[in-house]
């Protein structure tokens, strides 16, 4: 007898990430899609992970992690963004910033629950709403591919509980600035029910000098916020899957009780080795917007001579690229011919929309060795779709 399931995610296939990289390997291309680094984090930090595994942290972490690297995400917070938490009861270390990200959603959305989403929007908020029963308001950026506050307003209804915020943006490489926040403010302080899932995954990629604008910086939004970051992102390793949770203590308190049964908590030794390096490597993350700004660069300087427009990302390992120059063809389209003909494989921007506005934009992860961004610019260079 076979088993019928009833889905629910009916019409969720398989994430664009994970097609588009399997597309890559089957035909050779230079994968510039799913966004993970081609080179490794610091040394320190396999030798600590090693290092620990071999010295007995191999049974199961506390619940919200463990007390060494909830110390160091407590301080390193502060001295970043002034923020003064309590890790006893506002933080959770989870197995990746995904999880964080489910978890906060199943914290808010109670069935018939609205959530706002910004499109174009990274691909798992959506369906994380559905499965809570919550329905997912899709609300899109301006042309300009900024947050449309007027439009946010405008959707809120006595049902909405959650808007969901994600910046420095993936996948647009757009980041939130100063007078974002103040109409944020605005809006949340006209309705006491709703709070905010700021996915701040990027936070130690934003260029050309500007900050980044965390929630934990303003005690009047971090009261209403989850601010949610990934290890991941900043080692170059984000197949250890670990990340975080900030949340006020009530949200907290709630966030634990589902993690508790969900997940229990996240991988030990990986946990020891990131405290170990948060704390005794901060030139790391302090130097990765520099790092990354380099590499941003040397990209747009090369694919200044393909037929890609390009305008400069203000944040992430990501870059949106303009193809209309070149083609009339979907995205989706696209992206598959640039990888079988092109040999060079890209992230389409539609499966960010709920709503296809239909523009001609691919994003590329500049996360590579230089000599594989160049490498892949001279085969965009020579690819002529028609
Ligand atoms: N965050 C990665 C990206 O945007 C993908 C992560 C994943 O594949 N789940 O490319």
């Amino acid at each position: 007898m076979t088993v019928s399931l009833n889905s629910k995610l009916p019409g969720f296939g398989t994430t664009i990430f994970t097609v588009m990289s399997k597309m890559a390997a089957e035909h050779g291309a230079i994968n510039l899609s799913q966004g993970f680094p081609d080179f490794e984090g610091p040394q320190l930090l396999r030798d600590r992970a090693a290092w620990h595994m071999a010295h007995g942290h191999n049974q199961y972490s506390p619940l919200a992690g463990v007390p060494p690297l909830l110390e160091a995400i407590t301080e390193t917070v502060e001295s970043l963004y002034g923020a003064k938490i309590d890790p006893g009861a506002e933080l959770c270390v989870t197995p990746g910033a995904t999880e964080a990200i489910s978890t906060a959603i199943a914290v808010t959305v109670h069935p018939g629950d609205e959530v706002l989403i910004v499109d174009p929007a990274y691909d798992c908020y959506d369906p994380c709403v559905r499965l809570n029963g919550g329905v997912p308001v899709h609300v899109p950026m301006t042309a300009e591919l900024e947050v449309d506050w007027a439009a946010l307003e405008s959707a809120c209804t006595p049902r909405t509980r959650l808007l969901v915020l994600n910046s420095p943006h993936n996948p647009t490489g757009g980041a939130l600035r100063e007078a974002d926040l103040q109409a944020l403010k605005r809006l949340l302080s006209a309705r006491p029910m709703l709070m905010v899932l700021s996915d701040e995954v990027y936070e130690h990629m934003v260029f050309d000098g500007a900050l980044h604008h965390s929630l934990l910086r303003d005690p009047a939004l971090r009261d209403r916020a989850f601010v949610v970051s990934s290890f991941g992102k900043t080692y170059h390793a984000t197949g250890w899957r670990i990340g975080y949770c900030i949340a006020p203590p009530e949200a907290m308190k709630e966030f634990l009780r589902i993690h508790q049964f969900t997940n229990f908590s996240a991988n030990a030794p990986l946990q020891y080795a990131l405290a170990d390096v948060l704390r005794d490597l901060p030139e790391h993350h302090l130097g990765l917007a520099a790092f990354y700004q380099d590499k941003r660069d040397r990209f747009l300087s090369l694919m200044a001579e393909t037929g890609f427009r390009c305008s400069p990302s203000a944040g992430t390992y990501f870059q949106l690229a303009d193809y209309g120059a070149l083609s009339d063809e979907k995205d989706m389209r696209f992206v598959e011919r640039l990888t079988k003909e092109a040999g060079v494989a890209a992230i389409p921007l539609s499966p960010f929309f709920a709503e296809d506005p239909g523009r001609p934009w691919v994003r590329f992860c500049f996360a590579k060795d230089d000599e594989t961004l160049e490498r892949a610019v001279e085969r965009l260079a020579a690819f002529r779709p028609d």
